[in-house]
């Protein structure tokens, strides 16, 4: 949530260097900044119960009491002072080592509010550690009792009493300068709190449901605003001709005759949706979602033959080498049945072998590329690039995105997810795109037999994987790290998994793989798995996304409490690929159950699976962070505001429908406000 303001405040204009300094160190460089520096809690201060329930319920609360007597001892050889309490239920001892002269403070005979923890000491009622306010005080704004005490994230060295008092200096000097984007006439048949209310209820807040109110109302404001933000950049991308044309689709159904199956329903309705887009003056925004499996590599190949068919050139982006080339392995086949040029091209590649590549493609007698971040560097230069494919489009920064979407003149675009996407995410943040969904696996496709391996359950597990491997098939060991680490106890490496597995099976040929060997390396070991030469590959995540090895039958995740639920999904999707009975064992070396390998074992829909890891960890962590582009949420919660994100929605398509330039009056604010903002992209090019 922002105020907008044009010359952003600095914080240095009204505060101490040292305030300055800290307040910097919390993220907080403008007024705005501070402004919008939610409480994380709320202290419920403004109940008032009796000294008896305090003892019972052991939670710190507020009393009205009594003080009944001064009493006075020693410690560490300092007089000290006691003050004796009474309320109508018990009686107590305020031993306040913190604070001096507190017999001046606390006459005998007079009444206070107290706010503290009691607890049974020596025999007695006593507190140390307490607040309190004198009647008249009490009923006064100042008073820090008697209401909810917002709690703030601090950084060391800023005292919450002082962040207070920052606070309320920024709403003294600037809140008559805050302006609403919300039209009126949804702050009013949506009965929202209006900015300035919702802004004062979340740091000055009358009770918990205010504080609830006020939090809805933000959230529809950041729902709101990012879908603005998307339609307006949506309307600016149909506007864009793009000058390439599409005459022939013919290539498809020789596409189809080159595969050893049919495409299934979904693929074929999805690569109609992509023709259509194909065909139309303005470019496409597409983003394909499906399952790990569905199928999704072959609709973009469709698109890509259909680009080069015309006379274009086609470019599939992929996030790792091991990805491109085994894409690439994919479908030089059946470029060379089709008679069209395809070339690879990854970093690794030597100055020698990137020479002629880097000339096809700018002379255009290179119409299908496939490569990694290499084919968006500086050096190359496309001839008439009109088709981006962007895979596992995640894994890439907006600016990178950005970057290979400018090689082309309008190309149009196609990114696809490696698993899907939780539909209230869709709807908040790929606003801007056409979505396609392939929701129907390739038939023949083998369930996936799941299983929590606890650890004495292993040795029973292992007795399946000779089976599998007795029948002909291959075993994936998937670890979290790549070494051993004095840090991270009870964690198993890949190089011990791998040590322990040739002393376990030395009649099989076990390899190795993670991130840190070179590409040559990498590549010969996937190749020698590929062709069924070592039986057990032992590997990092780096074999998490899209590798596609139809004979692995068999996936073990060692410390699967360590993996997030879709990255476990997307694991598990490496096998199951051809048409044999496949398992993903999912090892607990953890000391608990774990729910979320619960929900992982009963169910195989990614669709499922997004949603509950959703729940589970929020949108910031599923999508990654800030440099790819996802707009942050301060007060939404993707996984409970669903209501209010659909109507948010909804009210953003309809002030755009009616006025998509915002220039009614009732529509001012917000334009400012979007115009100002630069977070809320979600892809830029
Ligand atoms: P995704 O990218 O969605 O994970 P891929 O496009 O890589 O899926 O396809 C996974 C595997 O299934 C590949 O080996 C591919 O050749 C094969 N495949 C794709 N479509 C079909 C289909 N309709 N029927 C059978 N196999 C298919
Ligand atoms: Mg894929």
């Amino acid at each position: 949530m922002k105020i907008p303001e044009l010359t952003p405040i600095l914080i240095s204009k009204h505060y101490t260097d040292r305030q300055t300094f800290l307040l910097k160190k919390m993220g907080i460089e403008t007024i705005e900044d501070l402004m919008c520096y939610f409480p994380f809690r709320y202290e419920d201060r403004s109940k008032i119960s009796t000294l008896a329930d305090l003892i019972l319920s052991q939670e710190t609360g507020l009393i009205k009491a009594t003080v009944t007597a001064h009493e006075a001892f020693f410690w560490q050889n300092k007089r000290q002072s006691k003050i004796l309490i009474q309320d109508h239920s018990a009686g107590a001892e305020l031993v306040p080592f913190h604070i001096r002269a507190i017999d001046k403070m606390m006459p005998i005979g007079q009444e206070f509010y107290i706010y503290g923890k009691f607890e049974f000491r020596f025999n007695k009622i006593q507190s140390s550690n307490f607040e309190f306010e004198t009647l008249d005080k009490f009923s006064s704004p100042l008073s820090s009792l008697g209401k909810l005490l917002p709690i703030y994230r601090l950084t060391e060295g800023m005292r919450l009493k002082e962040f207070h008092k920052i606070l309320k200096k920024a709403f003294d000097l600037y809140e008559k300068d805050i302006i609403d984007p919300i039209p009126p006439y949804f702050i009013k048949s949506r009965n929202l709190l209006s900015k300035q209310e919702c802004l004062q209820q979340l740091h000055y807040p009358e009770n918990i449901a205010q504080t609830e109110k006020a939090r809805v109302r933000g959230a529809y404001e950041e729902f709101l605003c990012t879908r603005m933000a998307l339609e307006l950049k949506r309307e600016q991308e149909t506007k864009i001709l793009k000058n390439h044309t599409y005459d022939s689709s013919s290539i498809l159904e020789e596409f189809y005759k080159t595969l050893p199956f049919k495409m299934t329903g979904a693929q074929e309705r999805v690569i109609q949706e992509i023709s259509k887009d194909l065909s139309t003056p303005t470019s496409m925004h597409r983003l394909v979602q499906g399952d790990v499996g569905s199928g999704k590599t072959t609709v973009a190949l469709a698109a890509m033959l259909l680009a080069a068919h015309n006379g274009y050139q086609a470019a599939f982006l992929a996030p790792t080498e091991v990805l491109a080339f085994q894409h690439y392995k994919k479908i030089l086949p059946v470029a060379d049945l089709l008679q069209i040029p395809c070339a690879l091209l990854t970093g690794s590649f030597s100055a020698k072998n990137r020479k002629p590549i880097l000339e096809g493609i700018q002379k255009g007698t290179l119409p299908l590329i496939i490569g990694t971040h290499a084919l968006f560097q500086e050096e190359v230069l496309y001839h008439n690039l009109s088709l981006v494919v962007i895979d596992e489009q995640h894994k890439f920064g907006v600016e990178q995105r950005g970057m290979m979407i400018r090689k082309g003149e309008n190309p149009d675009i196609l990114v696809m997810t490696a698993t899907p996407i939780p539909r209230t995410i869709t709807l908040a943040l790929y606003g801007d795109l056409d979505i396609s969904i392939i929701d129907e696996l390739p038939a023949g496709r083998q369930q996936i037999i799941t299983k929590q391996i606890r650890k004495n359950q292993y040795p029973k597990m292992l007795e399946t994987l000779q089976r599998e491997i007795i029948a002909g098939r291959q075993v994936f060991i998937v670890c979290p790290l790549i070494e051993e680490s004095e840090k991270l106890e009870n964690l198993r490496s890949a190089e011990q998994v791998h040590q322990d597995y040739k002393k376990l099976f030395p009649q099989y040929n076990i390899s190795l793989i993670h991130g840190r060997m070179s590409q040559e390396e990498k590549d010969l070991i996937m190749k020698d798995f590929s062709d069924n030469k070592t039986q057990i590959l032992v590997a990092t995540t780096v074999i998490e996304v899209g590798i596609d090895i139809p004979n692995a039958t068999v996936i073990v995740v060692e410390n699967a409490e360590r993996f997030g639920l879709a990255q476990l999904h997307q694991l598990r999707g490496r096998v199951g690929r051809g048409s044999h009975k496949s398992y993903c064992f999912a090892v607990n070396q953890g000391y608990e159950a774990d729910q979320r390998l619960d929900i992982f074992c009963s169910t195989t829909d990614g669709f499922i699976i997004a949603e509950e890891d959703l729940k589970i960890r929020g949108p910031g962590e599923i999508l990654g962070t800030r440099q790819t582009g996802v707009p942050v949420f301060k007060l939404a919660n993707f996984a409970r505001d669903q209501h209010i994100l659909q109507t948010a929605t909804g009210d953003a398509q309809l002030i755009f429908s009616q006025d998509s330039h915002l220039n009614l009056p009732n529509h001012l604010s917000l334009k400012k406000f979007l115009s100002l903002d630069q977070e809320f992209r979600v892809f830029s090019g």
